[in-house]
């Protein structure tokens, strides 16, 4: 029985859905996209959403439309797909980590607060994300950002699903835009929802909703009435600022909306699985993610547990076949960010953190007998 952390489902209906495109007129961007787009905005509750080819798109695309001054640091969480910052360094722009909370392993917002009090024009936006499911609190952060004039740009990559409820006892949903000013999802196979390649981004404000769709596709403009230049016929548009071509494809969208509609059972799920897994580790040596769970829903991308034993733990279940993962080497640890200029960087929670951690197997699909196996598994080995 071969177990990974994380694995796609993929039903026959996703798959009449994407053989339908094959048989339409369209296959790179078309309607599909559009489809995708609308119904995942009402999904998640926000005006707006721009699919992109891959979540890493999104957020560079996301970067270039939020810059206010590019001598201004963002801040970062560690604990995080390098893509998170390095949307930033692809603009030249620079970056400043965040230690994180050792209990619910998201940025520690209390750390934001001082860095901002000490360096009050220093930084012009955060890019808080939301680790393994767990959401930010974005209401809290909103309040610190509006005293400093950050912008947030939300990578939720790990949460489509999640939120939590504010102050005033509304739930707020990753993506809805409440909060923050961008949200990021990826639909990367291990993600809740697979589209082979795909992003997509969520905003309530119409500007940097369109100023997304054009950076996407090269920076052209097609609609007349924006045109800098007389038009010269009904065949003319104009390239106004250097974008990309970061389309998603019907072919992908499609499945993407095929997907979506199952997102509902798939965290139902995922939160299952959470539970019978909190459950085994209670007041075990095995840690795991703390947090209010009255006021927060984890949308459960992954399952990291926090153990003394790790390397071991990862060897023996690899020899079992079950297939743990490590989310992640803090972000300024890899060889790149060493070398350009992140080497004195000393983050104690997060190093203290990746030392333990391992990714156990959770994905929508898993089976109870793959679960308790998992967990017999984990129990052989700590005696
Ligand atoms: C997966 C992931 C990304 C990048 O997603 P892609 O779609 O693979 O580009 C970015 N941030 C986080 C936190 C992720 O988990």
């Amino acid at each position: 029985m071969k177990i990974p952390y994380g694995r796609q489902s993929i039903s026959e209906s996703d798959i009449e859905a994407v053989v339908e495109v094959l048989k339409s007129d369209f296959l790179t961007q078309g309607p599909a996209v559009t489809c995708f787009e609308e119904e995942f905005a009402r999904v998640v509750g926000s005006k707006y959403a721009v699919a992109f080819c891959n979540a890493t798109a999104a957020l560079h695309t996301g970067f270039k439309v939020l810059n206010r001054d590019i001598s201004k640091k963002v801040l970062v969480t560690p604990i995080t797909f390098a893509a998170s910052s390095n949307c930033v360094l692809y603009e030249k722009g620079q970056v400043e980590f965040v230690d994180i909370d050792p209990k619910n392993f998201n940025i520690d917002l209390n750390l934001v607060e001082e860095k901002l009090k000490a360096n009050p024009d220093a930084f012009q936006g955060i890019i808080p994300v939301d680790f393994a499911g767990l959401p930010v609190d974005t209401g809290k952060l909103r309040e610190i950002a509006n005293r400093y004039n950050l912008w947030i740009m939300e990578d939720a990559c790990h949460a489509i699903g999640g939120g939590f409820y504010n102050s005033k006892n509304e739930f707020i949903k990753c993506g809805s835009g409440i909060y923050s000013d961008l949200t990021v999802f990826s639909f990367h196979p291990v993600k809740h929802i697979a589209t082979g390649e795909g992003g997509m981004v969520t905003t309530n404000d119409e500007k940097m909703y369109k100023h997304l769709l054009k950076l996407r596709s090269h920076g052209i403009e097609r609609d007349q009435n924006l045109f800098e230049a007389p038009s010269h016929g009904g065949w003319y548009h104009e390239m106004q600022e250097l974008g990309f071509n970061y389309r998603m494809s019907d072919i992908n969208a499609a499945l993407g909306l095929s997907q979506l509609k199952k997102l509902g059972a798939n965290i139902e799920r995922r939160l299952e699985v959470a539970n019978l897994y909190k459950k085994a580790f209670k007041n075990s040596a095995i840690g795991f993610q703390d947090y209010n769970e009255n006021k927060f829903v984890n949308g459960y991308h992954l399952f990291v547990i926090q153990t003394d034993h790790r390397k071991e733990l990862y060897d023996y279940l690899k020899s079992q076949e079950i297939y743990s993962q490590v989310h992640y080497l803090p972000v300024h640890k890899h060889p790149y960010y060493q070398n350009n200029g992140f080497k004195e960087v000393k983050l104690l929670n997060a190093e203290n953190f990746y030392n333990k951690a391992l990714s156990i197997p959770m994905f929508h699909g898993i089976k109870n007998n793959e679960i308790e196996f998992v967990l017999k598994t984990i129990h052989e080995f700590k005696k």
